[in-house]
């Protein structure tokens, strides 16, 4: 889960890094009434959007009273940057910017370690930076058992060309910022920039935070940061019906029982998908026990699904026999009626196929096609993806 700004600059807030206060408006009311709260004086005027560059979009502004306040927030709500409309802004008390850094810490899948990121040159897009200057930006792997301590705050700090007498203002606050990485169960924790204002000392201007989803149960309180609002209404209702499901990118939508099987599915498809252009639209696996209702629920999400175009529903009987699938098919079909409008491509095998694959033979459903190779299936479902025009 990614979190708004103003939501990381509470949990920057609540594990000592040091941050400058900020107040969420919704109205432009709210936000001339924010910057008075906040002293009267110079503040900015933040865009809470999930992504990044609002600066260059003009979603970061200053205002230098209350009433000049309200005048930019009003401009700001409601604006849309890079396609997110902003329903908020965070007022924060202003800056008198020295210098501007970016540190970062993320998870590296592929190094399988914990990974941070520094530099003396923050404030623009990473991944420019990244990109053009590659020397300027330190990339120094944590040991996950040990994490960012002092020393290995000053190392990274060393790597990044920061001079030694900066190291003592420095190395506190990524030992903080590591903290909140590690204590909060984060998977990134960014900050651009981070800033050394006029007095000397270091405040995390910006925050950007992503939360780890399966480490819900270790923080009840992280419950309370879901923007319910911008939650894919798909992923929402599969998750109301208890469904194992995670949208992707591509127009063949997946069924299967069993993660494992499911996986090898969607790479099948990949594989298969590849000459025609397409790819899987998602992943639902509905279970080793799961029962003809539970295959009528994952359809009925799958065909809902706009960008779908073919569906593959491949399963291997066990605890739940062919049989009983066959019939959780054709019955979501028949539930679904009319609003069942695209291809759908079957392969069952394991327990009971013979009696499922004749319950579907009789059906003689005018969707259903039947292929008994996982390989064949695959290829059947992205053909007929790439032949079914996109519904408006
Ligand atoms: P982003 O564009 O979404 O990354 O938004 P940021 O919060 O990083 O703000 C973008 C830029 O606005 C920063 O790099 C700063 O240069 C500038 N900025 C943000 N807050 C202040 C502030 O309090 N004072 C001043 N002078 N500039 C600020
Ligand atoms: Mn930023």
């Amino acid at each position: 889960m990614d979190l708004f700004e103003y939501q990381a600059r509470d949990i920057f807030e609540a594990h000592g890094v040091p941050v400058l206060r900020g107040i969420v408006a919704t109205t432009a009311e709210e936000a001339e009434q924010a910057a008075r709260e906040l002293g009267g004086g110079t503040v900015v005027v933040k865009a809470q959007v999930k992504i990044g560059g609002r600066g260059k979009a003009g979603g970061v502004k200053l205002a230098h009273s209350p009433e000049e306040t309200r005048e930019i927030a009003g401009e700001i709500l409601g604006m849309d940057i890079k396609g997110l409309t902003v329903h908020r802004v965070m007022v924060a008390e202003g800056a008198a910017i020295d210098e501007e850094y970016y540190f970062s810490i993320l998870l590296d899948r592929a190094n399988r370690r914990h990974l941070a990121m520094c530099s003396k040159e923050g404030g623009m897009d990473i991944e420019t930076l990244a990109k053009e200057r590659p020397e300027a930006l330190a990339k120094v792997g944590i040991d996950a058992s040990v994490g960012i301590d002092d020393a290995a705050a000053r190392q990274i700090l060393t790597e990044a060309g920061f001079d030694n007498s900066e190291h003592d203002a420095l190395a506190p606050v990524l030992v903080k910022l590591w903290d909140v990485y590690a204590g909060e169960d984060a998977t990134l924790v960014e900050v651009n920039p981070l800033v050394k204002v006029e007095s000397g000392e270091i405040i995390a201007l910006d925050g950007k935070v992503s939360l780890d989803d399966n480490s819900t149960f270790r923080h009840p309180e992280h419950e309370d940061l879901k923007d319910i609002s911008a939650e894919d209404p798909l992923e929402a209702k599969a998750k109301a019906e208890g469904l194992n499901y995670v949208r992707l990118e591509g127009e063949v939508g997946i069924i299967g029982n069993g993660a494992g099987l499911v996986m090898s599915t969607l790479d099948v498809v990949a594989y298969a998908g590849e000459k025609y252009g397409v790819g899987p639209a998602n992943f639902l696996d509905i279970g080793g026990g799961a029962s003809a209702e539970v295959m009528a629920k994952g359809l009925d999400v799958i065909l809902g699904d706009e960008q779908v175009r073919s569906c593959l529903v491949n399963v291997f009987g066990g605890i739940t026999a062919c049989d009983e699938v066959a019939r959780g098919i054709i019955g979501a079909l028949e539930l679904l009626g009319a609003s069942a409008s695209k291809p759908i491509v079957v392969r069952l095998d394991g327990n009971k196929v013979k009696e499922g694959r004749e319950i579907l033979e009789k059906a003689q459903h005018p969707l259903v096609t039947m292929i008994d190779t996982m390989d064949g299936a695959a290829a059947k479902a992205a053909e007929l993806a790439a032949n079914t025009p996109a519904q408006a």
